[in-house]
């Protein structure tokens, strides 16, 4: 596996996935032709809410850590909407990402801002081709689902289509209700190109600002951080800290003060059945996060005494 320093070699750069980039972000500039509306910003949140929420309770907290169970139709659903955002399938993801906890921080880490640099860990790692492919082993639990394996080998498939549809939409909103002032360009470029360019910028964010900007509470052997501003943009893995240290929970903010969006959704889902088993933070880690808050007082009471 990779070992300091991880650089860009022209031989080694996945063109595909440097396209795939630049072409997301070239889209946005078709805001400023086709000027904005309510209903393009309104479908640029709710898009943006969907598949955040299918990152940080599918691809993150199922098909990484387990942290809860569900059926294999809730399942694809989920490995589906994760799709939509266009980081590749859920068996691809899942790996890189049990491969980075493994490793959290590390040399061997896929993307470390200790180590590796800030941009690198946020975006660059993706250019490299070392990590085009994903390690099934690391997978296995998932590898053998036939659907999970189409929509990683098809991962582009998913992204095109919500594209053509929101752009059939605002085609369609532009004859039937003028009146909303939209078009096919507009909600293909804010429906489309705006939000999942927010969406890539907020999941990346966890791997570089959640290693770098925020709060320790558990003394993790790692740099993870717990960053609130993150937590509310990536509807709760910006507890990053407290992820780390306890990766198994399917709640990521462990107190009621730590808002985490995934969670409360998650949790509805319960009450009706289609997701169950939901993992908590077992007692003795409460007890260490209690312990380490009464340490933080007391030393702050010394600070102010002296
Ligand atoms: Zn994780
Ligand atoms: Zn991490």
């Amino acid at each position: 596996m990779p070992a300091k320093p991880l650089a860009l070699s022209t031989a080694g750069l996945d063109y595909l996935a440097i396209a795939q980039f630049v072409f997301l972000h070239a889209g946005c500039l078709l805001v400023f032709w086709t000027g904005v509306s309510w209903v393009a910003v309104a479908a640029c949140f709710a898009f943006y809410c969907l598949r955040i929420f299918a990152m940080s309770a599918g691809y993150h907290r199922y098909f990484s850590h387990r942290s809860y169970k569900t059926s294999r139709i809730f399942q694809f659903i989920l490995a589906l909407v994760g799709c939509l955002s266009n980081q590749k399938g859920p068996l691809w993801w899942a790996a890189h990402h049990r491969y980075h906890h493994s490793h959290s921080d590390r040399e061997t880490d896929i993307h470390s801002p200790g180590q590796h640099g800030f941009w690198w860990a946020h975006c660059l790692w993706i250019f490299s081709l070392r990590y085009r492919k994903a390690d099934q082993k690391l997978v296995a639990n998932f590898a053998h689902y036939v659907e999970l394996r189409l929509l990683d080998k098809f991962y582009l498939v998913p992204p095109l289509f919500s594209a053509a549809l929101f752009f059939l939409l605002g085609v369609i909103l532009n004859l039937a209700r003028p009146e909303l002032q939209t078009s096919g360009m507009q909600m293909l470029a804010w429906g489309f190109f705006v939000s999942t360019v927010l969406v890539h910028h907020a999941i990346y964010s966890v791997n570089s600002l959640a290693h770098s900007l925020g709060s320790r509470r558990f003394n993790s052997a790692d740099m993870s951080r717990n960053n609130l501003i993150l937590a509310l943009l990536t509807f709760g893995d910006g507890w990053h800290n407290n992820h780390h240290y306890y990766p198994r929970s399917a709640r990521h903010g462990f107190y009621w003060w730590e808002i985490d969006l995934t969670h409360y959704l998650l949790k509805c889902l319960s009450y009706v059945g289609i997701v169950w088993d939901l993992q908590s933070p077992p007692e003795r880690i409460y007890i260490t996060g209690t312990r380490i808050r009464s340490m933080d007082h007391l030393s702050e009471h010394d600070c102010q005494s002296t």
